[in-house]
Formats: structure tokens, C-alpha cells, sequence
């Protein structure tokens, strides 16, 4: 059953802002600005019927909707890897870009969506897909490349970058979310295998994955990674199931149980657990940074169709100041934040010995809280913007509201990302 109503059309984006086209942004060189428009090309040609398609099932009430996406978002991270948008992990020499920036640049385009020049209209990002993007090219990817041998790398990195194989990263557990050295997961370290024990909560692309860099505990009480080969799912003794959220649609965020599973011990990385978790942490935040700016990008877009378009006591309301105020504002905030992204992406691709460093870390926390809170500010201005067309799932599905309320916590959540932040303010030893 369709849930539309058919008083309420679908809002369409009527209006190109100068302000939010990046390819208008004096900010970018003339070779990000090549990589955005080839990216954007391809997002209209390949991609976007795809994201069409995820919304339309967005409205469909009891009828079984999740193979269906499963079967659209694993076939969405293929196209990706065709042209080496999955993960910027490798080949580097091929792009003129560096690998962060354009981690960065297919965040922004693909949360952030873009005004087509070609067809005069808006092509519509979706977060929760980039979310997928996110955990399998860059929290996978990242640490594997980190760490893995030869052997490692041929059999679950190569595959993964290349064929855009779902992939995921399994750190949180129920006790063990933002105080991530409690994790409890038995990682039993025996002869040629090793036994996981355990259950993960909150892993994006879960039920999804091919492969899983699963952190647990060693026998040596030291944290470790090992990548699990899910065997498509079917794996002996392992069960994902997906976590109902209110946001992030496509993101396939989801529960795990290991109940005794056995795992080849030569899938085990070298190294200390926590040194591969943190290893991809700066990287993984300026992505989000980049995401959320996409998101606040996407939500000024339709606030700032929706006040030209919409009429009450005899005006349209971009004529109140009340409801015009706050997408200048918010329009402002992006173009700041984005000049901070591009030139810490920068700055990571030219020095990568940078991306180490605890002040980037800072900085790339700092950015994390500070985007992801204006995406939230950005969605809350909609909301109220669009009156009660907002409350209903037609118009919710449309804009993803929600999406923005998700990543306050993931990612890190951010009271302990600022109180982490303060706390280093005033070290004194
Ligand atoms: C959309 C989404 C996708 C995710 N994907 C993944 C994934 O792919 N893999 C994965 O491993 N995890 C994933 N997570 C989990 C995420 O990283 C955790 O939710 C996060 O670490 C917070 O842990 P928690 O939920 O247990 O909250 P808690 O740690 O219980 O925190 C609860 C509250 O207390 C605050 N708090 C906690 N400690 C402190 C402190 N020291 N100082 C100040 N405040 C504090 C927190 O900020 C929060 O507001 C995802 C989460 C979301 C929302």
C-alpha cells in the first residue's frame, strides 16, 4: 500500500543557489572541481535512479521492502567501485586528487546532492547510502590497508575496493559504545583458528557485509582485529539481524551475535586492537564533517524551495525574515565549514604523516561535532520551516529529516567527543 497522500505533491527544488554549488565555489581547484562534475555526471546517469527507487519504497506500508533494498544497496556500492568511488584507499597515483579530499568530495555530492546545470534540476542526496559507503570503503578499507599482509590484503581488501563488496566495521557492543576499550568479545586465539564470542550492536551494513573487521579481546587481554568472511551471510554459528532506526533508512545498522565461531587465525591482523580502530579515526571524521555539510546542503535546498513556493497571509514565505534568517545563516555556516574540510583534507594529502597527529585529530573532532550540528540545526529549521507537511513520512521520507539526529552519535557521540576535546584544553602534565 502506497502511503501518499494525494493533497501533498512532491516538493520539488525550483531554485539554483550559487551559494551551495560547489563547482562555483572559489574555495576548490580546477581539479577537484574536474573530479565533483565527473562524479555528478555519473551520479545522474548510474545513481540516481537508484536513490529514486530506495525513496519509493519509503512509502510502502505492509509490504516486505527490506530484500528489495538489500539487493538495490549492495548493486548501488558496485557501481561505486566501477569508478573508484567505494574506497580511495588505492591507486592513488591514477587520480590527481588526493585520496581524502576526494573521500571528502563523494561525501559532499552524495549527502549534498547538486543543482544539474544539464537537466535545470535538483539530483537528491541520500546520507544513509553514503553511510553504507562510509563503513565499507573507509572503516573497513582504511585498516585493513593499515595492517593486512599480502595474503590479507589480495583475499579481503583488493576485492572489496575494486568489486564494491559490502563490508563492515564492528567495534560497538551494549556495554562498550563510546568507551570503547570495554569491549567484551572473545577473540580465543587456538591453534589455526580462532573462536569469537560475543554480540555487536550498531554496525552499519551488518546484514549486509561480505567481510567484517571485528574487534574483540585476545587471549592476552589485549584488543585485536580479525576480518571475518560472513560466507555471504550463511556463516556457521553467526546471526545478523537489522536495528529498527528512525533515521538513516538504507543504512542497514544491525546486530550481530557470534556464538563460538570459528575463524581462520591467518584472517587475524597484526598489531594492537586499538591502534587499527583509532588508526582511520581522523579520516573517518573529516568524511563525516563532509557528509553532514552535504546533509545541510541538501536541507537548504528544499527550506529554500519550500519558502519560495509556499503562501500564508498573503505572502510567500521567503517574505518573513523570521523564515529567511535562518538558511542565510545556516548557508553561511557551510561555506565556513567547508573551507575548514577542504583544507584539512589537504593538508592530510599532502603530509599523510599528519593524519597521526593529535592536534588534526582534535581538528577533525572539532569539525565532526561542529557539521553534525548544524546538519541537526539544518534539519530542525526545515522542520519548522515546512509547517505540518514536515510531520508526515511523505515529506520526511523525501528529505530524510531524520538522518542528521542519527550521526549526534555516530561517529562518536558528541558530549564525549567535547569533553574529550575540553579535557585536552587543560592538560597540564
Ligand atoms: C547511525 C549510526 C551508525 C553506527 N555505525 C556503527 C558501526 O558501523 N560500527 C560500530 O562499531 N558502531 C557504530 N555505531 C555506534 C556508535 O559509534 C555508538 O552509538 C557511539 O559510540 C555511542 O555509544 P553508545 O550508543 O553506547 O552511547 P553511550 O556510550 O552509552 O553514551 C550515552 C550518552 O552519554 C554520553 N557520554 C558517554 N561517555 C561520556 C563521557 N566520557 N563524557 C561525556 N559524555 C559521555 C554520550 O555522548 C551519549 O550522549 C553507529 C551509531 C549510529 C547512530
Amino acid at each position: 500500500m502506497d502511503t501518499r497522500l494525494p493533497e501533498f505533491p512532491r516538493l520539488e527544488i525550483s531554485g539554483y543557489i550559487p551559494e551551495l554549488d560547489l563547482l562555483n565555489n572559489p574555495i576548490f581547484t580546477t581539479k577537484e572541481k574536474e573530479f565533483l562534475t565527473e562524479f555528478y555526471e555519473y551520479m545522474e546517469e548510474i545513481l540516481e535512479k537508484d536513490l529514486k527507487a530506495l525513496e519509493e519504497l519509503n512509502y510502502l506500508a505492509e509490504e516486505p521492502i527490506q530484500e528489495r533494498k538489500k539487493e538495490i544497496v549492495a548493486n548501488f556500492m558496485k557501481k561505486l567501485a566501477e569508478k573508484g568511488y567505494y574506497s580511495t584507499v588505492i591507486d592513488f597515483e591514477e587520480y590527481e586528487v588526493g585520496n581524502v579530499t576526494r573521500n571528502a568530495l563523494i561525501a559532499l555530492a552524495l549527502c549534498g546532492g547538486f543543482w544539474s546545470k544539464n537537466s535545470g534540476r535538483y539530483i537528491n542526496g541520500n546520507w544513509s547510502i553514503e553511510m553504507g559507503r562510509l563503513a565499507g570503503g573507509t572503516l573497513y578499507c582504511n585498516p585493513v590497508n593499515y595492517k593486512a599482509n599480502e595474503f590479507q590484503r589480495k583475499k579481503f581488501l583488493i576485492p572489496v575496493v575494486k568489486n564494491g563488496l559490502m563490508a563492515a566495521s564492528a567495534m560497538t557492543e551494549f556495554k562498550s559504545g563510546s568507551d570503547i576499550v570495554r569491549i567484551e568479545l572473545e577473540l580465543d586465539d587456538k591453534n589455526d583458528t580462532v573462536i569469537a564470542n560475543g554480540k555487536k550492536l550498531f554496525i552499519t551494513n551488518g546484514v549486509l557485509a561480505n567481510y567484517i573487521i571485528l574487534y574483540g579481546r585476545l587471549n592476552s587481554g589485549r584488543l585485536g582485529g580479525i576480518i571475518v568472511d560472513t560466507e555471504h551471510q550463511q556463516l556457521k554459528n553467526y546471526e545478523s539481524s537489522r536495528v529498527r532506526t528512525y533515521g538513516m533508512n538504507d543504512a542497514f545498522v544491525s546486530r550481530l551475535v557470534f556464538n563460538n565461531v570459528e575463524i581462520p587465525k591467518e584472517n587475524l591482523l597484526e598489531g594492537d586492537g586499538l591502534d587499527i580502530m583509532f588508526h582511520q579515526l581522523t579520516e573517518e571524521r573529516l568524511v563525516i564533517s563532509a557528509e553532514a555539510i552535504g546533509d545541510s546542503i541538501k536541507k537548504m535546498f528544499f527550506s529554500h524551495s519550500f519558502a519560495l513556493q509556499r503562501e500564508q497571509f498573503k505572502h510567500k514565505l521567503h517574505q518573513y525574515q523570521i523564515i529567511r534568517f535562518p538558511i542565510a545563516q545556516n548557508i553561511r555556516q557551510i561555506n565556513l565549514f567547508l573551507s575548514a574540510l577542504i583544507n584539512y583534507t589537504r593538508e592530510i594529502d599532502s603530509h599523510p604523516q599528519s593524519a597521526s597527529s593529535k592536534i588534526m585529530a582534535s581538528h577533525g573532532m572539532g569539525l565532526k561535532i561542529q557539521t553534525s550540528e548544524l546538519a541537526l540545526q539544518s534539519s530542525t529549521d526545515l522542520f519548522r520551516t515546512m509547517g505540518g507537511r514536515a510531520f508526515t513520512e511523505q515529506y520526511s521520507n523525501q528529505i530524510a529529516l531524520l538522518d542528521a539526529f542519527c550521526m549526534i552519535h555516530g561517529g562518536g557521540s558528541h558530549y564525549v567527543l567535547g569533553d574529550a576535546e575540553s579535557r585536552r584544553l587543560f592538560k597540564t602534565t
